[in-house]
Formats: C-alpha cells, structure tokens, sequence
C-alpha cells in the first residue's frame, strides 16, 4: 500500500501542461530586482550603491543575523536603484536593481570549492549559507539553519521532498527527470553536514518517471530510499510528508527536528549541488509558467529578480483576458497584482488562469456537513476556528490550535457553502502572532 496522511484532498493536478517539457534556459533579462529579504528571518543589507558595476555571482546583500542570507547578483550591469519595490509577498522591500550589460560575466571570486570527501560539516554549512540557499519549495527558510539543530533533538532522518503536490508546478518533476545526481549530491551533503546516516526521498505516485530516474542515479547508494507517495494534496507539507515516510507525528506547535527529522525540498538539494560543482551561489531556479491564460506554458530556468512580467512574456504571454495571476499553484500560491515584482528564491511556479476559469462564489451558512473537519491534514476543526475569527475571538482560535493550520486550502476547497475558512483561520493567525509579539 502507497505511504500516506489521514485527511487531504484530490484536486484536478493538472500537470500535463508541463510535464513533458524539458527545462528551458530563460532568455537574460534586461533587469533584475533583488529583494534582500527573499527568506524567512532578518534582512540582508544592501553593501552595493547606485552606479556600482557588479557581476553574476557577486555578493550584493550581507547577512548579519543567524537566521538569514545573503544576497547576490544574478546577472552582470550595472547597479540603478538601492529601495524599497513591490514584492510578491505584498507591499515594499529594500532591493537592489541591475540594469543587465547583456554579458552575463561571472564575479572573479566564483570558483568550486573542494570536493565533497575533503568538506569539514562546518565548511559545507558555510558554502550554503555563504551561497544564500535557502529552501526551494516556497518557505524560504534558510538552509543552513536547518542543518543545525540542537544535539539534543537527535536528528537521524532526512527526508528530500519531492512530493510536488501542488497542482500544476512540474519544477521538481523536470529536475528529478533531468538532473537527479544533482538531487542525490546535495542530499550526500547534507547528510555528511548534519551525520545523519539515514535518508528518504519521497515522490508521489503521478510522478513514476521521476521515481525510476532517482532509483538509477542512486545506484547502489544503500543510506538513500526512495518513498512512493500517494498522490494526494498536501503529501508535500513537511507534518504530512514525516507522517507518511516514518510514521512519526510531529507534536502540535513543533518542528520536524522535535521527532528526529529534517527535511528539505528537491531544488534545495539541487542547489547545495551547484555550488559544489560551480561554486556558484543561488543565482537561479527552475519556475513552471502555466495555467489557461498562459499561451505557452514552460518549465523555465530563470534568473532569481526577472520581473514576473518578462517571464509571462518568454511563454507568448498571455493567453485571452487574465483572471487570476498567483506565485505559486492554486492552492498555495500568492496571488499577484504588480508583474513588475521579481521572482524570488521560492518561486516554484507562476500561474495565469484566464479570466473565465476564475470562479467567484458568494458564501452560504454552514450546513455542518464536516466536510471540512475530514479534509484537515491537521485533524483541526476549520468550522469553529473560522467562526472564532469571524467574531474576533482570537484567544479561543488560539486554544483550538489555529497556530498549527498549514494554510493549505483544503478546508476552504471542501465546503460546500464556500466558506472562505482559510481566509478566515490565516486573520486569526495574524492576530495571535502580533499578540504574542506584544506579550
Ligand atoms: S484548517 Fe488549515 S490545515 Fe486544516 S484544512 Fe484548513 S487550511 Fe488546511
Ligand atoms: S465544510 Fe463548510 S458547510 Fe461543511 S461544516 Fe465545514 S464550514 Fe460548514
């Protein structure tokens, strides 16, 4: 039987826009915006000024703090703004702007480091953070952090997420398909960082190709299992993924290492492997542009900082009227009203929906159907939580573990009286975080 989660639901995945086509290089933009707080925790600072020359590669944003990156130029030009600029997770971020000299030359400090056998642990830390990586599936956590946890929490899994469950986004597909050694050497690396000796890979099931692909690029690499995943939504959240791979539950409020486990995503691993092998930081990613209002849906290899607006524009733009633009899939995604913001490290995906597959529901009462109870990967009750929002009883959603919902979407996916629950629950979140912030 197929490794699962108890709850979940199945919607149309919608991959066979993508999934058969191979990563495209994208052509070099003429600009790139770089965000210096692309990651969850401090800020990077800009250390470049207006009308520095920089080049691919080169270091634009220190990281002062523990929790955080660096940043680093994706392309060679020219330095033309240090300021605040639209950025996809809404609002303005300090950000460094690069007119492009259409050389795309490489900094003089670029070169591969040693070889993995000859990397201390610490030294491994350090390329990754030094290379400003960060986890590639959308949280933007930064991955050396990751790779330190407390000796006390006796980390002995880790697991690589390559569930991709997210309907429509192939990114990790493809990689899995085209470049799985580089899968398997950043996950070698980060288990001789951490001393892990034990390491899964968990693929869903809709993803066979992929599977056989990874099996061969690990040989007779016995410390690496591959998982086959049912294919179901959210496999890849980090709770459901632990559950379906070890069995172990992670306790509510806790974290993967609090039951012994890290996990990192696919391009994660893929991107420790590039500095290895290039010494190049996270300059890169790979990003599927799909959905109805996209005329040629492509998996692309793009720039970290092209405006979203170039990258529509490199898949024969739009297709009919766009309804709905959102970083990321439909379930998760972000939705997006400025194209002139910048991809970012987590961006896995960009979907267009035309105008006519964007359906607006006007909410009913709830007729206590449970639907949503049954679709919770988190066993929470979505009904009473985002009632409790609705009435501004913040201490009661806290009580009933709102701070454990994972956002995924499910609930609201489910109801039958289109309930904006995950609306609802995310408000209630905000105003528990600012209350403990205040205490
Ligand atoms: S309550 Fe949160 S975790 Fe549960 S289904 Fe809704 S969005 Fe997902
Ligand atoms: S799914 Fe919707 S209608 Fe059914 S119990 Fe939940 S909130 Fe109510």
């Amino acid at each position: 039987m197929l490794k699962t989660f108890i709850g979940g639901i199945h919607p149309p995945y919608n991959k066979e826009l993508t999934n058969q086509k191979p990563i495209e290089k994208a052509i070099l933009p003429k600009k790139v915006i770089i965000p210096m707080g692309m990651h969850i925790g401090a800020p990077c600072e800009p250390i470049v000024k207006v009308g520095d020359l920089v080049k691919k590669g080169q270091k634009i944003g220190e990281a002062k703090a523990f929790v955080s990156v660096p940043a680093h130029a994706s392309i060679s030009g020219k330095v033309v703004a240090v300021e605040p600029r639209p950025w996809p997770g809404g609002g303005l971020i300090m950000s460094v702007v690069i007119e492009s000299d259409g050389k795309d030359e490489l900094y003089e400090g670029i070169h591969p480091p040693k070889t993995l056998s000859h990397l201390t642990p610490d030294e491994i830390k350090n390329l990754i953070r030094e290379a400003g990586i960060t986890g590639l599936g959308g949280a933007g956590f930064p991955t050396q952090v990751k790779l330190s946890p407390p000796p006390e929490k006796g980390v002995d899994i880790i697991i690589v997420n390559a569930a991709e469950c997210e309907p429509y986004i192939t990114a990790d597909h493809r990689l899995l398909l085209e470049r799985p050694d580089d899968v398997v050497l950043g996950l070698e690396a980060i288990m001789k960082a951490t001393g892990v000796k034990k390491s899964f890979i968990g693929i869903e099931n809709n993803k066979l190709d992929a599977v056989d692909s990874i099996k061969k690029a690990l040989q007779d690499k016995k410390d690496i299992e591959v998982v086959v995943l049912a294919t179901k939504y959210p496999q890849g959240g980090e709770k459901q993924l632990i559950k379906a791979v070890t069995g172990r539950e992670v306790p509510s409020g806790g974290l993967p290492m609090d039951v012994g486990v890290i996990v990192n995503n696919a391009g994660t691993c893929a991107a420790i492997s590039n500095v290895l092998k290039t010494g190049l930081p996270l300059i890169e990613r790979i990003t599927t542009v799909t959905g109805s209002g996209i005329k040629e849906p492509k998996n692309l290899l793009i720039k970290i900082g092209t405006p979203l607006i170039d990258i529509i524009g490199q898949c024969g733009g739009f297709k009919g009227k766009p309804g709905k633009v959102l970083m990321g899939g439909p379930m998760m995604g972000l939705a997006q009203s400025q194209l002139e913001a910048p991809t970012i490290k987590g961006t896995s995906g960009l979907l267009v929906l035309e105008k006519a597959d964007v359906k607006l529901y006007e909410p009913s009462p709830c007729i206590r159907c449970a639907r949503c109870v049954d679709a919770c990967p988190i066993n929470l009750l979505p009904t009473n939580l985002a009632k409790f929002a609705e009435k501004n009883m913040w201490v009661e959603a806290e009580s009933y573990h709102a701070m454990d919902c994972i956002e995924c979407g499910c609930c609201s996916y489910v109801c039958p009286a289109h309930i904006p629950l995950t609306q609802h629950i995310r408000i209630a979140k905000s105003h528990i975080i600012s209350s403990r912030k205040k205490k």
